[in-house]
This record gives structure tokens, sequence and C-alpha cells, in this order.
């Protein structure tokens, strides 16, 4: 029996070494990585710029704690700001923390104004932000929060993609709206068009922030930095972790100026930006911005598209359909097979994906894929697919 306390329940594979878009189990078996590790691995495996920046740091200092000033932290908040809606970051160590300081952003807000009676953070359905108890709450599914009772009270969710129920749901106690652009662990759903538009129109009328949970579709995935751009639409908090890091465990809160409430005192986590995180998180930022590397996210995104959409009519007893944005997709399988067994099946092809919620299969490959990646997996897939035609 193993020592480790059973909250997973893994494949039997493990890994030894990674290479670009492959892993590569001790024996010598190859797989081709179509989940990187939960859209963390957004450059793929032994990525030589990310590699050289941790080796490099690793003989200068680890951490230094932010009692002392970090450069490093000021120079990646710096580019973030510059590339996107933001004024300010704080950095954390995953998607989890990342939500909790924009659930502190919304209370600490609104009590600055003068609103202490405005604390409830009203979300959606299938949600996933995170485990802590806060963020259990905040989306809100039985499922997350069985056993944990009672959930940490203000927090609200209605269908996703409705505006309608969304502007009912306000109250004169709502301090903020809290929406992933594109659902991930909870199905794979992205924002119906002009859904993120009518969120900030919502937020604007009633005074509250407009939230973003970009921890999965951010950091380049859908083929711009932050999936919110596809929309024009500017929110007031957007946080974001699993790609940052390419790997090292890193996220960000990041604010407008107005949102950026937190101060001295309010708010803090020991590792928080180390510099360690610090010079990975600057590597993948550099490769992220290089000329024409998103503009490859969303030609390989479409590539992808067009291929499932192909296996989706070549197969309709096995998949019902689509869904997704940039390189996060999703193919929803008929109900009779369930999405961990074929998930199981795809492995011993040599293929790994991830499972989501609503019978989705979730693809979420490194975004350095190229066309013959995609191929790869989709034939993959054939394969499996033709065995329960
Ligand atoms: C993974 C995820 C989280 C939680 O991130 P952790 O690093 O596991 O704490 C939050 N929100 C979304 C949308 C996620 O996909």
């Amino acid at each position: 029996m193993s020592a480790l306390m059973p909250t997973y329940a893994p494949s039997d594979l493990a890994f030894e070494k990674g290479k670009g878009v492959y892993l590569y189990t001790d024996d010598g078996r190859r797989y081709l990585d179509f989940c990187a590790g939960i859209a963390v691995s957004a450059l793929g495996h032994a990525h030589p710029h990310m590699v050289q920046a941790l080796k490099d740091q690793a003989d200068k200092v680890w951490h230094v704690s932010n009692l002392y000033r970090s450069p490093s932290q000021e120079r990646l908040a710096e580019r973030y700001v510059a590339a996107s809606f933001a004024d300010r970051v704080f950095f954390c160590n995953s998607g989890a923390e990342a939500i909790e300081a924009a659930i502190k952003i919304a209370r600490k807000y609104q009590s600055d104004n003068g609103h202490t009676e405005r604390y409830r953070v009203l979300g959606c359905e299938n949600a996933f932000h995170g485990r802590t108890l806060a963020t259990i709450a905040a989306a809100g599914q039985a499922k997350l929060l069985a056993g944990f009772e009672p959930a940490i009270d203000g927090f609200d969710q209605v269908a996703h993609g409705n505006l309608n129920e969304m502007r009912a749901a306000i109250t004169a106690q709502t301090a903020a709206i809290l929406v992933e652009p594109v659902q991930g662990e909870g199905g794979l759903r992205p924002a119906p068009e002009g859904y993120l538009q009518g969120l900030r129109d919502i937020a604007d009328e009633f005074g509250v922030l407009l939230m973003f949970d970009e921890v999965q579709c951010g950091m380049g995935r859908s083929g711009k930095l932050f999936a919110h751009e596809w929309d024009g639409v500017k929110p007031d908090v957007v946080s974001t972790a699993k790609g940052i890091g390419g790997g090292f465990p890193l996220g960000a809160c990041l604010t407008t100026e107005a949102a950026g409430v937190l101060g001295v005192g309010n708010h803090g986590t020991t590792y928080g930006g180390n510099p360690l995180a610090m010079a990975v998180g600057n590597a993948v930022f550099d490769v992220l911005m290089e000329d024409g590397f998103l503009d490859h996210v969303t030609a390989m995104g479409a590539a992808l598209d067009q291929a499932l959409q192909g296996l989706v009519a070549k197969h309709p007893s096995v998949f019902i359909e689509t869904r997704g944005l940039g390189l996060m997709r999703g193919i929803k399988l008929v109900e009779s097979i369930v999405n961990r067994d074929f998930k199981a099946e795809l492995e011993a092809e040599g293929l790994l994906v991830a499972p989501a919620g609503d019978n989705i299969i979730r693809l979420l490959p490194p975004l350095i894929i190229e066309p013959c990646h995609v191929v790869e997996a989709i034939t993959i897939f054939d394969t499996v697919a033709a065995r329960h035609v």
C-alpha cells in the first residue's frame, strides 16, 4: 500500500523524461502529450530556454522572501502589465491561490468604497476554481463540497452563458462576478458570443467587479495572452496559473489600478514569485511573446478543431460534438462510452489526454505542437473510435 494520501487515482504510467510534446517511460515507451500536465506545460517538456533560465537561477539564489525587493518580480509584473488590461500583479503559487486573491480583492474593493454589505461573489454552475475552502464554495458544485460543509458563505451560481440569470441574481450584497471565459474541468464550455461583454455591462450597471478565472484558458492557450481578449472586454481582475510557469508552480492575480486594493499587511504568501519561479516565468513570457507565437497557437487550434470535427462526422456513434477555443479543445462522447475508459484506451495507444465533466475528453497540447502532432493524435483517436462502432 502506498504511503500517499489517496487523493488521486493515477494511471500506472510513470514518466522518466520529456522532450517537446513527448513523454517517455523508463522502459523507453513514448507518449504524445495532449494533456500537458493539465494545460501547464505550455512550452512542452524540457524547453531549452526554460531549462537554461532555471539552471542559471539555481546557481545564484533560490529564495529570499518578499521582505526584500525582487527585480525579477518587478520585471515580470511590468511585462504582464504592458501586455494586458492590468496595472498591478500579485504573484502566488497556484490557481486556487490566485482565485483566493481575487475573492479577497472583491471584498476589500467594496469595503474600501464603503460597501461592507457587498461581499458575495456570483459565479457559474459547473465552474472549477480550485480546491481550497473558498474556491470550492465559489464553484458551488456538490461533488466538490461533499464532506466539507458548511460551505463558506458568500457565493452564488447561475447557469454559464446566461446573461438574464446573471443579471437577475445580482443583489445589494453582490461584490463581484467570477467567470471562466472558457470553462475547463466542468466540461470545456467556451463563452457564447457577447457573453463576456454582457457581463461587463452588468458589472458596470451594478458597481460590482468583473473577475475572470483564466487559470486554464489564459497564458496563450486561446491564441491570445488571455482568452477574454478575443471579445475585446476589459475585466477588473484576472487570476491565472497553470501555463504561466510552464511547469514551475506559479500563479498570478492581475488587476486594474482601481481594483488594486491589496496593500501592506492585507495579503501575502511566502513563496510567491520567488527567484526560481520568476526566472522561469520570465522565460515562458519571452517565448509566448515571440513574434508569431500566439498566431501559431491560433492556427494549430483551428487545425485541431477541423480534425476533431472530422472525427465527429466519421464516428457519430462514438462522438457527439467538439467544442473549445485555441488549443483548449473538448470532444464529447456518447453516453454509453465513459470518458475515463476512452482516455485509458487512447493512453494504451500512446496518446495522453485529460477527462472533463459532461463526458468530455479534453485536448490541451503544449502550445508548440506542429501539424504532424495533430495528425498523430487524430489517427490514434480514429483507431480507438473504430473499435466502438
Ligand atoms: C486548475 C484550475 C484552478 C485551480 O488551480 P490549482 O493550481 O490546481 O489550484 C482554478 N481554476 C481553473 C479554471 C482551473 O482550471
